[in-house]
């Protein structure tokens, strides 16, 4: 039965701060670091270069993480490819997909930069994009996808869940929408991949690009991408590992995902994350997601009464709560919140200055919730923020 208040021992850093920050990343269980310092101290090698027992032991580990990450995505192993993070995921899609002038991406204005910035570069390459606009509550209607669709689009690429509104967007319906339209389908999964129980297959998405170091508990410096076809990309980086047969005339790439893995990886951070998805796997998705949900909307439903707070995004939210004290700059009230609570939120425009823009605002306070949080943060919070706007406006 998952307790929120059981696993904390797991996470040494709650014992002193209130960590709302976990849409940026999440804090590492002890069991990750464990499984990473293991791998530092008892057999560290590189992976899949070498025959003596180290070596061996560390591709196994690696290939084992593979697995994990792939069943615990419900994927398959060929097609989930390890990153540094979310954006090289993205990126790894504009760089690989093969462009001409008057093909077209349509995104939205809900997008992290991450998801928004790789397709307005294809500008260089003579392909237009559309920015679709959200409701006023940052949540994308398929319908206006499906209008901004012409011959020429290529790729849909959306994000699941906003990391400014906390809005959630159909994504199964939106890939199904590009599908029928003869086009592929991108979704960042960076805010709902381990906070959300989805079916990877239902949402039957071309391209799935996913954070090691939010949802799935692992390091910082770990990623995803999924591919759901492995040859409908070029790999990025080209070099040791990727290739099976080379000539001074041309080489002969390795199959997936091998041939998208080029140089030595990051072996303990992708070790960390086989364990990371072991540790949410026995929590329980839907479990973690009724819990952190719960807070967000007892969060911002409570900060919203307060006078002279102003609570963005719809009230059926993911995990995330953006707010502003009118009057005050975003980056103080956190400045405050840090200095007189240690609680840790973030402030500003988060990557996302187009979202900002249509909030009508400079940014905003956002209080992000994980596994671990406390109905007692929640209350620490709001109290704080009332008292700030009480005081201070
Ligand atoms: N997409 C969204 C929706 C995000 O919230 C973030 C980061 O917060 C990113 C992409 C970028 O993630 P990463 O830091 O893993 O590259």
């Amino acid at each position: 039965m998952f307790d929120p208040s059981d696993i904390r021992k797991d996470f040494p850093v709650l014992k002193e701060y209130v960590y709302l920050d976990s849409a940026a990343t999440t804090q590492t269980p002890r069991p990750v670091v464990d499984a990473m310092c293991d791998y530092f101290y008892n057999y560290a090698a590189n992976h899949g270069r070498g025959a003596h027992r180290l070596a061996r032991e560390t591709t196994n580990h690696y290939e084992d993480a593979r697995e994990a990450v792939a069943e615990f995505l419900g994927g398959d192993y060929e097609h989930t490819i390890f990153t540094r993070n979310t954006t090289e995921s993205i990126n790894m899609v504009a760089l690989g997909l093969d462009w001409e002038a008057g093909d077209h991406v349509v995104t939205t204005h809900v997008e992290h930069h991450s998801n928004l910035l790789p397709w307005l570069r294809l500008k260089e390459k003579g392909v237009e994009v559309t920015v679709v606009t959200p409701d006023p509550d940052g949540t994308i209607n398929p319908n206006d996808v499906d209008s901004a669709i012409t011959e020429q689009t290529k790729l849909v690429a959306i994000t699941h869940v906003s990391n400014v509104f906390g809005s959630v967007s159909d994504v199964e319906e939106i890939t199904s929408i590009a599908h029928r339209n003869g086009c592929m389908s991108l979704v960042d999964a960076a805010q709902s991949v381990g906070h959300m129980s989805f079916d990877l297959n239902k949402i039957d998405c071309d391209f799935m690009a996913v954070p090691g170091h939010k949802g799935m508990l692992g390091p910082q410096g770990t990623g995803v991408l999924y591919l759901k076809d492995t040859d409908s990309i070029k790999p990025t980086y080209l070099g040791g590992g990727t290739v099976y047969a080379v000539t001074e005339d041309g080489y002969k790439l390795e199959d997936a995902p091998g041939c998208f893995e080029a140089g030595t990886p990051n072996i303990p951070g992708v070790i960390g994350l086989g364990r990371g998805v072991e540790y949410v796997k026995a929590l329980g998705v839907e479990d973690i997601q009724q819990h952190e949900e719960g807070l967000a909307m007892d969060a911002a439903r409570r900060l919203s009464e307060i006078d002279k707070v102003e609570v963005y995004g719809p009230m059926k939210r993911a995990a995330v709560v953006p707010f502003n004290v009118i009057g005050l700059n975003p980056h103080d009230v956190a400045m405050i919140l840090d200095e007189t609570k240690k609680i840790c939120v973030r402030s500003g425009h988060h990557c996302a200055i187009p979202s900002i823009k249509l909030l009508k605002v400079e940014g905003t306070v956002r209080a992000s919730f994980g596994a671990y949080n406390l109905p007692e943060e929640v209350d620490l919070l709001v109290d704080t923020v009332e008292q700030i706007a009480t005081t201070l406006t």
